[in-house]
């Protein structure tokens, strides 16, 4: 850890001090000449320490806190001599001084090599090897001095001279240590003990102001579902499998002279040394990314229970782009965003395409917020049919056409909705459009039974969502729809998510509303979900429809079919584009069939028509 960031800062405060201690004080030397001596010495004396005083005053103007660590390390070297000279010249001035006849000049000498040495001790405290130099420097002329007068006193003086200075070398170590200390917890993350987020700040900016045409890159690493480990086990396994996790981390990093810090929760920036072409930077970002997530994938044991973790990391390149550390760590969190939204566990390099999909989300996420209040926002309908093609339900597919965007598809603005909590109005205003139709659907008799509504894992979260829907039922159907309302829900993650769910689900029974398990077989354990959430329809995610043709998918949507079955659910196909998917399906004892071979989502009055046809 590069302990110099603050001390740079502290230094360059110190010249001004000594500089101004100085001043105060040497004049004495001018008095003590006029009033002893000559003062020929002492104006020369007094000449050199202006002099050295100007310099340090020049080293105080030239310092500047964007220089480069190189820079800064040149500069504090400087700034070393400096202060060693200036506590020098007090050094010559006591030879001087204690040499002569008069006693009263040797107090005075006396007294300010005492001085000295003490505001030595006290101001250059963060230079460790500068105080023990100077102490002893100013000291030992004082020792040897009290020790040539002769006679017990002046050895007794002098063995007191050699105490005082031990002390004064032990007071400024005691000082240097504490610094040291208090520098290194302002640094430091408590419970991996990994650099912080404020060091990582400062490492990264001067990796931004040394970029002169060398490339390093930055990554920032987000554990996946860390808050599940957390809320399921506890926070006390949660801490240290992040311990772990930040021992391999630093172990793998250091291996590969790259420096890894915890930025906060679950997050982690690497930052690599820097390389000479654009390619080699780029080409050991990935790979050392890539080895990197092997190595946090790797089991780990913690208080006798195996865990298992994976990562999601952006990776974003430093180059000689004028830009800061900001916007750099703004890159990769961006890319890791990315990460994310594509499955998790996975590298991805921020680049221009990214920089434009991530401005289209934020222009999307902007938009949507005024789509409700400009009715933008309308609702499709897609016809289910029976085996026999007779249309008997419907899912409700929510279409934004944006007088800015143009038309923008549920599958990129439902995900973005559902990250800034959107949905929870959106959700609630598809839900009351959708029961208004239900209404006029009962209304007209168009042999509807059921239709199907999705509704996102956000909403279900929301304290009030059965109140909600109570409150719309009661509004359009007084308590009960004749029409059955199916709640299309997908994969769900916590236990918790799980009982609350349970209980949502047993509220709303009574009000002919129930639960179907949408793109069923793509999300992680459909299986145990199914024993656990009381769903009465299961919908058959249409990338296994596609690929009927496929020995080996038809075959896993009988075993589909199947569990579906023996779970006395109602099986619903989804997306059906073919006769012969249709024929195998039915075969299969499949009940339900939507799809582009029906007919794709209508707005209400064509779905109307369609229904009479
Ligand atoms: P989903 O629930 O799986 O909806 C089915 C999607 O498949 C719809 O896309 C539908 O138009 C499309 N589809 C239907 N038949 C076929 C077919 O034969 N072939 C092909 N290739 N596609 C077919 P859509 O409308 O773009 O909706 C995409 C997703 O957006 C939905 O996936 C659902 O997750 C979400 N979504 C749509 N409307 C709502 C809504 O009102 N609320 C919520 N929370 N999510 C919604
Ligand atoms: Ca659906
Ligand atoms: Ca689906």
């Amino acid at each position: 850890m590069n302990r110099n960031m603050s001390f740079y800062k502290f230094m360059h405060k110190q010249i001004l001090v000594i500089i101004a201690l100085n001043i105060a004080t040497a004049p004495g030397y001018l008095i003590m000449g006029y009033l002893y001596t000559s003062m020929v010495y002492e104006s020369i004396w007094m000449l050199f320490v202006t002099i050295i005083a100007l310099y340090g005053y020049s080293l105080y103007r030239n310092y500047s806190p964007d220089m480069t660590i190189q820079n800064k390390d040149w500069w504090i070297g400087r700034v070393r001599v400096f202060m060693f000279i200036y506590s020098l010249a007090w050094s010559l001035m006591f030879v001087y001084y204690v040499t002569s006849d008069n006693i009263e000049m040797h107090y005075i000498a006396i007294a300010t090599q005492l001085g000295t040495s003490v505001v030595a001790a006290t101001l250059l405290a963060s230079q460790k090897k500068l105080v023990n130099f100077t102490v002893i420097f100013l000291m030992t002329p004082l020792f040897l001095y009290f020790a040539s007068l002769g006679g017990t006193y002046s050895y007794i003086l002098a063995f007191f001279t050699a105490v005082l200075s031990g002390v004064i070398l032990y007071a400024a170590k005691n000082t240097n240590d504490y610094i040291l200390k208090s520098n290194y917890q302002a640094y430091r993350d408590h419970l991996t003990n990994l650099g912080n987020r404020r060091y990582f700040l400062e490492i990264l900016d001067s990796a931004v102001k040394e970029k002169q045409n060398k490339y390093t890159y930055l990554l920032l690493i987000d554990l996946d579902h860390f808050k599940t480990i957390n809320d399921t086990l506890g926070h006390d396994i949660g801490d240290k499998l992040l311990q772990e996790v930040a021992k391999r981390m630093l172990k793998f990093s250091s291996d590969n002279n790259n420096e890894v810090s915890r930025l906060g929760g679950d997050e982690f920036c690497v930052l690599s040394r820097s390389f000479d072409t654009q390619e080699a930077c780029l080409k050991n970002a990935e790979f050392f990314s890539m080895k990197l997530l092997e190595e946090i994938k790797k089991t780990y044991l913690i208080e006798g229970q195996h865990l298992y973790i994976s990562a999601s990391i952006g990776i974003s390149l430093i180059d000689s782009r004028k830009i800061n550390a900001n916007e750099f760590l703004k890159e990769a969190d961006m890319a890791m965003y990315e990460a994310k939204s594509e499955g998790r566990n996975g590298v991805i390099i921020f680049n221009d395409a990214l920089r434009e999909l991530v401005e289209k989300k934020l222009n999307i996420e902007r938009l949507l917020h005024f789509a409700i209040k400009k009715q933008e926002i309308t609702l499709h309908y897609q016809p289910q049919v029976d085996v026999e093609r007779k249309v008997v339900g419907c899912e409700v597919l929510v279409r934004w056409n944006s007088s800015e965007l143009g038309s923008v598809g549920p599958d990129l603005f439902i995900p973005i909705a559902e990250s800034t909590g959107y949905i929870i109005e959106l959700g609630t205003y598809i839900l009351e459009e959708s029961f208004k139709s239900i209404k006029e659907f009962a209304q007209l008799q168009l042999g509807i039974q059921q239709v199907s509504i999705n509704i996102s894992m956000r909403q279900l979260e929301q304290e009030n969502f059965v109140d909600i829907v109570e409150g719309l039922l009661a509004k359009y159907f007084r308590k009960r729809s004749k029409i059955a309302i199916i709640f299309e829900i997908t994969e769900t993650s916590t236990a918790e998510d799980i009982t609350s769910l349970v209980r949502i689900i047993n509220r709303l029974k009574k009000y002919n509303i129930s639960f179907s398990m949408d793109d069923f077989g793509t999300g992680y354990s459909s299986l145990s979900y199914l024993q656990e959430i009381p769903v009465s329809e299961l919908k058959i995610d249409q990338s296994f429809i596609s690929k009927l043709a496929d020995m080996k998918q038809l075959s896993l949507v009988r075993t589909i079919i199947d569990i579906s079955k023996n779970f006395s659910l109602l099986t619903v196909a989804e997306g059906v584009e073919e006769e012969y998917q249709r024929e195998s399906l039915k075969e299969l004892g499949c009940n339900l069939y939507q799809g582009y071979l029906f007919s794709k989502a209508l707005p209400k009055e064509e779905f109307k028509n369609y229904c009479i046809k």
